[in-house]
């Protein structure tokens, strides 16, 4: 029933959306705003969390072979020397010598400026890492680095994670995080930032396992945006062919989504072999090798890691769940958000402000809150707020009315079917939870 009768819809679309319903803000717009950087409003807020928490669940909450943590953003520069990203960690960059815009070579068809016409100086290579001075002084010896990627924390945390959470191989280390990567040419809204936030698991396993769990991790991805509805036909996964592997990787595949500008990437799932853990042995003296103490021999675990952006997927769920109905002023917007992706997944609307219907209302609202997320709105018409939550895609709307003072029952209604039915106060949560488990059932993509 949640099928979208619409196949596509443009970026422009989206984002006046976001901005019209509280989703998403340019940062510092009253400045005029900052390029490329991006703020959640209250609606945003609740739909980023939720895919957040969707994925925690999914990876760490519902196994008992991955664990998190939640590690610092500024770390050891000495990291950044191991794993590579100091050295390598760049793109090709060309500036035009007549109107000195920056590009990335490597994006660029033709040899002349896009802009002007002009001509390129020598191409060179730009580090993607943002610097910074940690302490009082300014120089080469206070350097510290934002972090382009969580993963090495999970690298460098090994040997403490695993002697105390007593994980035997094969397990799995997952964080949720800010990373920063100066990027040459950002861009598509959310898509592309320098400040976004990862979703990513290092999972540890036997050498010569690896290729099965890179597999197995492959299908987990691609099953998980599924799950929380998106359409299948928009998903593809796209194995790296060998000379776009990044240094660290012996095969790499990525989940990819339609956006209205082409397929774009929303995880990445890579074997990183035993690079990394080698890589800080070497750079740090500590053996960073385990034992198995069944098969009483000791190796350094190969890694395959899905590594997701969160703010790319929380716009494709944004993107996949819009949808419009009818046409003029019948026409309807409505986001058919699987409900645990869904910003609210409730709304209580009084039928009016009418002081005799509110202590019922807040009643009904108090119920509802304490189980799901829940929005209270008694502003303007009744079918104007109908109308509202179908834009921010909350699932069911709860309508308290005159009669509710007598009966004791309020009216449902579904965002999808648009059907009403009426339930006592004291079947609601019943009645909601039973709605709810059906429209998980009908978003899978
Ligand atoms: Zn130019």
């Amino acid at each position: 029933m949640a099928k979208r009768t619409l196949t596509g819809t443009t970026l422009d679309t989206i984002v006046s959306l976001a901005k019209r319903r509280g989703f998403v803000f340019q940062s510092s717009e009253i400045y005029g705003g900052l390029s490329s950087v991006w703020d959640y409003g209250p609606v945003g807020v609740e739909l980023k969390r939720n895919v957040k928490d969707a994925w925690w669940k999914s990876m760490v909450r519902d196994r008992d072979d991955v664990v998190g943590i939640d590690a610092s953003i500024l770390m050891h520069p000495d990291v950044w020397v191991a794993s590579g990203h100091l050295d390598s960690f760049t793109d090709p960059l060309v500036e035009c010598q007549d109107c000195n815009k920056r590009y990335r070579q490597d994006q660029l068809e033709g040899e002349a400026c896009p802009n002007c016409g002009g001509a390129f100086g020598e191409p060179r290579q730009f580090n993607l890492m943002f610097k910074t001075f940690m302490g009082p002084v300014e120089d080469d010896a206070a350097t510290v680095y934002m972090r382009p990627e969580t993963a090495q924390a999970m690298f460098v945390n090994f040997e403490n994670v695993q002697t105390t959470s007593r994980k035997k191989i094969p397990f799995g280390i997952a964080q949720i995080g800010k990373s920063f990567r100066n990027e040459i040419t950002p861009g598509n809204f959310t898509f592309r930032t320098r400040e976004f936030e990862q979703m990513e698991m290092e999972f540890f396993c036997e050498p010569g396992t690896d290729d099965e769990w890179h597999e197995y991790w492959k299908d987990f991805s691609m099953e998980w945006f599924k799950k929380f509805g998106i359409r299948g036909e928009k998903l593809i996964m796209r194995v790296h062919e060998a000379d776009e592997l990044p240094h660290y990787s012996k095969a790499s595949a990525d989940v990819e989504y339609e956006f209205p500008w082409g397929w774009g990437e929303l995880e990445t799932i890579s074997n990183r072999t035993d690079f990394d853990l080698k890589a800080h042995t070497e750079k740090s003296g500590k053996d960073l090798s385990y034992f198995d103490d069944q098969k009483k021999e000791r190796y350094v675990p190969f890694v395959v890691e899905p590594a997701m952006g969160a703010d790319r997927s929380a716009l494709a769920f944004l993107l996949d769940a819009y949808d419009e109905e009818g046409e003029g002023k019948e026409m309807r917007v409505v986001l058919r958000f699987h409900p645990d992706i869904a910003p609210y997944q409730v709304a209580v609307l009084p039928l009016s402000r009418n002081e005799k219907l509110t202590p019922t209302a807040r009643r009904v609202y108090d119920v509802v809150r304490a189980q799901f997320n829940t929005q209270y709105d008694d502003s303007q018409s009744i079918g104007r707020r109908y109308r509202r939550q179908d834009e921010i895609g909350t699932p069911l709307c709860v309508t308290v009315d005159f009669d509710t003072i007598d009966d004791e029952a309020v009216t449902i209604r579904n965002r999808d079917t648009m059907e009403q039915i009426r339930v006592s106060i004291d079947k609601l949560e019943g009645a909601i939870r039973d709605q709810l488990n059906q429209m998980r059932v009908d978003s899978h993509g």
